[in-house]
């Protein structure tokens, strides 16, 4: 479907959407007016569908420069009384904790939903963090679905919730409910566009502690009134598998899916309690539950959120039944789960044996596909040339801390560029640490985008504190791994207006830095000696390593039909193999020593040609 048909998708309407663009029409359809986020998988579809349909929706929509920023924009536009939104993948939300934790003292007059999606099994993060506990620390009210049919209704009634109490509310998905679809029926879209106002009141929007201190007892009676939403959601409800047992099971998000495919093609007899509201927990439901069961199982992923206040209730109630879990070791809290782990954990539960029902299955053999940089990325061509410099300038043991972006992909071999990563920005700081403890020579690498969201903060801590490395600023001109979105340093419209870029090296040089050059990396040659001229500079410097990404370039090529590709000349090749070892753009592919380039995958940038030592790669001559 089209990001359209989510703003113009008329009520009775029925689509196939992913969890994502649900949400976007669950906000729409509550009244939604103001939206934030910096880009991050798994929630990113919904910054690109907003993107598209912001300005017809009459929603003031940016991407900010990072998920802190993102959080204070939001959070603030819900005080003027605008529904507002913010989303982030679950490592944002440790960048905009900082706001986050503080907004819910100071509450909201425009319902504030804070959209944040975890990674179990780590897709296309670095870490699996369980987003629930922020919950529990931030006091925060959850709402956590388990397909895109909730995720859309939460989100209609979420912005509700969320104003009645004036608490900002937690939305919590994973991966799963973000990236799968299901068919949802639209409602109306009728929320007008309000306009903000913001009322001067310092007692209740400025938390100094004589305030704080009020603000803090006033967030604890709202926590009564969400405990007693949670005990009447329609989100908190219990479903009968089969015929009465003393069985039950407690779950939420994606588990109840599993749960339920698990239970049914099980023919169990089970109770199931499903939380769609697991913040406040509704712990006279629970106790019901508890009471009306002599063996429950607990099933939900990551973390034993539930599991642990479950037990505690059960422990204070003086309830009896038998509580199972991850504490029983009956699932792992590591990684996404399964119909079939939870047919197996259901049969240790219940002491039935676990029989696999094989189908059997030719065995293929699929070649390796080893994640890889694009045929034409830059990164590589910038990657090769800081190996040529450090090799010409005779240094062995360079240290390369490395970033989150596609250029993290210089792990693999043969560019074997990344040593040392943390998060988002942490190149930078790392940097500093590393060369100031080993004395050994630093060549840093960090995105356009990651270089605002976060880098620039450690580039002026290195210059104010006289850190000595060298920087590589990979402007590929976007925030390419999570599907081309804009950031401060290009030059984009938002929301009706011309929005001006930033200057990286104006920026830099603003900070101090007195070595600032930028190369363009498709010129090896003059790339590779302006690496060089850096690595002999003593303290810090930067390179801007500067092309446009190669998939977005070679749409543009495309549609021009400027289209070239590069083949290898069979009589002057030597055989030597360095395209494919040294350089290895994977448009290449060799047989025995024989080497040849794949034209669907050529995109034609050319650096191999430059990389040859023979010059036996040209441009295709029937081009
Ligand atoms: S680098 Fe040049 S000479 Fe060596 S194998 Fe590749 S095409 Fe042939
Ligand atoms: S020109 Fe060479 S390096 Fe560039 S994409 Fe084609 S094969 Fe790869």
């Amino acid at each position: 479907m089209k990001p359209r048909d989510i703003l113009e998708g008329k009520a009775g309407d029925k689509y196939f959407v992913l969890g994502n663009e649900a949400l976007v029409r669950g906000a729409l359809e509550g009244g939604l007016n103001f939206a934030a986020t910096y880009p991050g998988t798994p929630s990113s579809e919904i910054g690109d569908v907003l993107s598209e349909i912001a300005g017809p929706a009459g929603v003031s929509f940016e991407f900010s420069i990072n998920e802190k920023v993102a959080m204070e924009v939001a959070a603030s536009a819900a005080a003027c009384s605008l529904r507002s939104m913010v989303f982030m993948k679950h490592v944002g939300l440790n960048v905009a904790s900082d706001p986050f934790m503080t907004a819910v003292y100071t509450g909201t007059r425009g319902g504030f939903l804070v959209i944040v999606a975890d990674d179990p099994s780590m897709h296309s993060s670095q870490n699996e963090q369980d987003t629930r506990y922020f919950s529990e620390i931030s006091r925060a009210p959850m709402l956590e679905p388990s397909d895109p049919v909730e995720a859309y209704e939460m989100m209609k009634k979420g912005f509700e919730l969320s104003e009645a109490l004036e608490l900002p509310f937690l939305v919590r998905t994973t991966t799963r409910v973000a990236h799968i679809r299901s068919v949802v029926t639209f409602g109306e879209i009728t929320g007008g566009r309000r306009q903000g106002d913001f009322e001067k009141n310092p007692s209740r929007w400025v938390p100094v502690p004589a305030f704080a201190r009020t603000m803090h007892r006033e967030l604890q009676q709202k926590l009564v009134k969400a405990r007693e939403m949670s005990e009447q959601s329609p989100y908190n409800f219990v479903e009968q598998v089969g015929d009465k047992s003393p069985y039950g099971i407690i779950t939420s998000g994606c588990a109840y899916n599993y749960v339920m495919d698990a239970a049914r093609a099980m023919k169990m007899d089970v109770r199931v309690l499903k939380l769609g509201m697991t913040a406040p927990l509704p712990e006279k439901k629970i106790s019901d539950f508890l009471r009306s069961c002599e063996d429950v199982l607990i099933v939900e992923e990551l973390d034993p959120y539930l599991e642990n206040a479950v037990r505690v209730l059960s422990q204070r109630e003086g309830i009896t039944a038998r509580i199972r879990g991850k504490r029983d070791g009956l699932f792992s809290v590591m990684y996404e789960y399964s119909p079939d782990i939870l047919k197996k954990a259901l049969c240790e539960w219940r002491g039935v044996p676990y029989t696999v029902e094989c189908v059997e299955v030719e065995a293929l053999t699929l070649p390796p596909r080893p994640p890889v940089l694009c045929p034409g990325c830059s990164h590589r061509a910038t990657y090769h040339a800081v190996k040529v410099a450090l090799r010409k300038a005779k240094i062995k043991d360079a240290i390369f801390p490395t970033d989150i972006g596609c250029y993290t992909l210089g792990i693999m071999a043969p560019q074997s560029m990344a040593d040392y990563l943390l998060c988002m920005g942490s190149s930078v700081g790392t940097a500093c640490g590393i060369s100031r403890a080993t004395g050994k020579k630093v060549v840093s690498f960090i995105g356009d985008s990651t270089f605002f969201h976060s880098g620039v903060t450690g580039l002026i801590s290195a210059y104010h504190n006289a850190h000595s490395f060298l920087l590589v600023i990979l402007d590929n001109r976007t925030t390419a791994m999570t599907g081309h979105q804009p950031h401060p340093g290009i030059a984009c419209e938002v929301n009706g207006m011309k929005a001006p870029a930033v200057d990286i090296e104006k920026l830099v040089k603003a900070i101090g830095v007195e070595f600032v050059k930028v190369v363009d990396p498709y010129d090896l040659n003059a790339t590779v000696e302006t690496f060089q001229e850096a690595l002999g500079h003593e303290g810090l410097s930067v390179i801007v390593s500067r092309r446009e990404c190669a998939l977005v370039a070679d749409r543009e090529r495309r549609k021009k039909g400027e289209w070239k590709t590069f083949e290898v000349n069979q009589e002057t090749c030597s055989h030597c193999l360095v395209c494919v070892t040294q350089f290895a753009c994977p448009a290449f592919s060799s047989e025995e020593r024989n080497v040849f380039i794949n034209r669907a995958l050529c995109d034609g940038c050319g650096v191999c040609a430059q990389v040859c030592p023979t010059k036996s790669i040209e441009v295709r001559s029937n081009e």
